[in-house]
């Protein structure tokens, strides 16, 4: 009995300094647990020094609530924040960390895929109409045609949405439904592709489904994460990644697995799972190369039925310190420690507001009503009548005319 606690001691011991926040002792009935196994998103400051990484979607193009499709957040101590692609369903998970949008203002997309950015609407409008002050910034690649590339891709989203934009900046200041777009060479290696505050962004070529896809490096007080996009293992992730402390790589679902949950044929779960993506083996095989502090998997629907498949592939060749991520979890990485815990959020989060005063609303008159005679001459006046002492009494309360 005392060897089996003995044993039981030191496995805790090793997972606690490997990565793991393992709770302390509680030395009071009255006082609390001096550590914690989760993040309560707001309540904790980020250390000058320190990069917090959230996985906000790490799942599928066919996103499902247990996991939305590929969205990394990357807090770093100077106070900026990057997001690394918004896939869909991950503003969900975003929306839940309660952080003003004027704060998640820049997105880098490693490539157009729907499952890594098909929720810039939710950021772009639900941002617009809540709280965010100025344009979003987008950087992405350049593709081998311009069509294929991240301007194009925003242009013509944002003529996709022309009723969308038309209607709110009726009402809304126009300037936060705008977005710029830096695009860059989707062949440069290790190329800078943004830098300011102390911190560094790099791209790398990514081999993918077609030309343009890129994996992201961020430098940041002598810390080096890497997130890594869709690709086949890579040579530039190889040689750049290498010595990374937080390594993001995909590690895709087994073949065997794509047939038996995603009803894919023999022919393209081999195709899918070992030629544009990396399948389990693959995916250890760049950790035991690169060698970072801390290993993430992501890009799989990650549960009971699939978890061990993916696992037992990667440590075939590979077993160094490994997450194979799910959303909601969190890094804090530092030069002392990588501290993994899971986030927990409310499923009903409001917006906060940021410290900017929002812009005000166009002068009646300057912006044209999309709203017709015809059309206003439907209201029905009763509906006008009911809600009247209600409107008047509001209208008093608040001074407005
Ligand atoms: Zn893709
Ligand atoms: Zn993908």
């Amino acid at each position: 009995m005392i060897r089996i606690r003995l044993i039981l001691f030191i496995v805790s011991a090793l997972s606690a300094s490997a990565v793991f926040a393992a709770g302390g002792v509680v030395k009071s009935p009255t006082g609390v647990a001096p550590d914690r196994y989760v993040y309560y998103p707001g309540t904790e400051a980020l250390k000058k020094d320190e990069i917090r990484l959230i996985a906000c979607g790490t799942g599928l193009p066919a996103a499902r609530r247990d996991q939305a499709a590929t969205c990394f957040l990357a807090e770093v101590g100077n106070g900026d924040k990057f997001l690394f692609d918004v896939g869909t369903g991950s503003m969900t998970n975003v929306a839940a960390l309660m952080i003003p949008y004027d704060f998640l203002d820049k997105v880098f997309l490693t490539h157009l895929h729907t499952d890594h950015w098909g929720d810039l609407a939710t950021l772009w409008a639900g941002g617009w109409t809540a709280g965010r002050t100025k344009p979003l910034q987008v950087w992405g690649p350049v593709g081998a045609t311009p069509e294929m590339g991240t301007a194009y891709a925003v242009e013509h989203f944002l003529k996709a949405y022309n009723w969308d934009a038309t209607t709110r900046n009726f009402v809304l200041s126009a300037e936060p439904g705008k977005i710029t777009v830096k695009e860059f060479d989707y062949k440069a290696v290790n190329a800078v592709v943004y830098e300011k505050n102390g911190v560094t962004i790099r791209s790398l070529p990514a081999i993918h489904a077609g030309d343009g896809p890129v994996s992201f490096i961020l430098e940041y007080a002598g810390l080096k994460v890497v997130i890594g996009g869709d690709t086949f293992p890579n040579r530039w992730f190889i040689e750049y990644a290498s010595n990374a402390d937080l390594a993001i790589h995909e590690t895709f679902l087994t073949p065997t697995d794509l047939v038996r949950l995603y009803g894919q044929s023999p022919a393209q779960a081999i195709g899918v799972g070992t030629q544009i993506h990396t399948s389990p083996q693959a995916f250890g095989k760049v950790m035991s190369t690169i060698k970072p502090r801390h290993a993430v998997g992501y890009h799989f629907f990650n549960e009971q039925s699939t978890h061990d498949h993916v696992l037992l592939g990667i440590r075939q060749v590979y077993s160094g310190p490994l997450s194979l991520a799910v959303d909601n979890m969190v890094w804090n990485i530092s030069k002392d420690a990588i501290v993994e815990r899971m986030i927990v959020s409310p499923d009903q989060a409001w917006a906060v507001n940021g410290p900017n005063k929002p812009p005000a609303p166009p002068a009646p008159g300057s912006v044209p009503d999309p709203i017709s005679d015809f059309i206003k001459s439907g209201r029905w006046q009763p509906a006008e009548a009911a809600q009247a002492p209600m409107v008047d009494k509001f209208k008093k309360d608040n001074d407005l005319k």
